[in-house]
């Protein structure tokens, strides 16, 4: 087994530790999963990121328990679904997900959509400080959270969220949420970092030059400007191949140059849901 101890971790408001670089498995087949994420443990990823919704949790929890990787060594996040929002079905949606991957605490617990129109995120948000403190969850965060969201779950708890993921890649950036979670202590995670394949990120001058220079491929590039700039990422795929590409990035460092013409490419592209329209 191939393992990269030099995974660089960052310290979340909780006090624990997190892998910067970790594996993604959003629309990875439940038939699947077990397998490819085997691969990527495999390969060295020790930082997991799933979803209630994403029905893999149990192949994410398999993989798991082949690999033998002792627990302390995984970084698990799942995610509370918008239909479970509030207190009894938060608590009972992270029993479920424990269950499913054979797991008694994740790493991460995750609000996945503000969902405003329910109006109950921050009622959830109660329930994940009520999970932490019963040790099933070390750490509690949000995802696809505007300014608005995280401004009421600070001022309405006493916990401030130690990740926000939202959409971020380099058409789009998400400022004014990166800046606010700066500011509090959040750290961004950026989901969809490679733009999820929507749009020719990997043509783009900034990224391609990049890659012909260090001799590494365009999405290498592009990972290790998130890493540079400081957010959390997990890139998917299917294939083993590019999941050692996408781990194959800590023997090479773009430039101060590189970094900012890759960040001049942002445009306002967002390529998918936006947090107000979710619910
Ligand atoms: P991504 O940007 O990681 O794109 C994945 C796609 O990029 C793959 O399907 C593949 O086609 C392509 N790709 C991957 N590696 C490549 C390589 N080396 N070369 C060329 N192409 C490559 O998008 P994503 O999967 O949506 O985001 C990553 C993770 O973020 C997800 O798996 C999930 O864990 C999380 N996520 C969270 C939310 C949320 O609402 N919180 C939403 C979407 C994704």
């Amino acid at each position: 087994m191939t393992t990269n101890p030099a995974i660089p971790t960052l310290t979340l408001n909780s006090g624990f530790t997190i892998p910067q670089l970790g594996f993604g498995v959003f629309k990875v087949d439940p038939e699947e999963t077990e397998r490819i994420v085997s691969d990527a443990l495999e390969v060295g990823y020790r930082h997991i990121d799933t979803a209630a919704i994403y029905g893999n949790e149990e192949g994410v929890g398999r993989a798991i328990a082949a690999s033998g990787i002792p627990r302390e060594q995984l970084f698990i996040t799942t995610k509370l679904w918008n239909d479970n929002q509030g207190t009894e079905s938060a608590h009972r949606a992270l029993d479920e997900s424990l269950g499913k991957l054979g797991l008694d605490y994740v790493d991460l617990y995750l609000i996945h959509w503000p969902t405003p129109a329910r109006d109950r995120y921050l009622e959830s948000w109660l329930a994940l400080e009520q999970l932490a403190a019963a040790g099933k969850t070390r750490s509690i965060g949000v995802s696809n959270f505007l300014v608005e969201h995280l401004t009421r779950v600070i001022e309405g708890s006493s916990t401030v969220p130690a990740v926000n993921q939202i959409e971020l890649h380099p058409a789009y950036q998400q400022r004014e949420v990166t800046g606010f979670g700066r500011e509090h202590g959040i750290l961004t995670e950026a989901w969809g970092p490679l733009g999820q394949g929507k749009y020719p990120l990997f043509e783009e001058d900034a990224v391609a030059s990049a890659a012909a220079a260090h001799g590494k491929s365009p999405a290498q590039v592009v990972i290790r400007w998130h890493l540079q700039i400081g957010n959390i990422v997990f890139p998917k795929s299917n294939s083993r191949e590019r999941i050692a590409e996408n781990f194959d990035v800590f023997d090479f460092e773009l430039s101060d140059a590189e970094v900012a013409a890759i960040t001049a490419l942002e445009r306002d592209g967002r390529v998918s849901a936006h947090p107000l329209e979710v619910n």
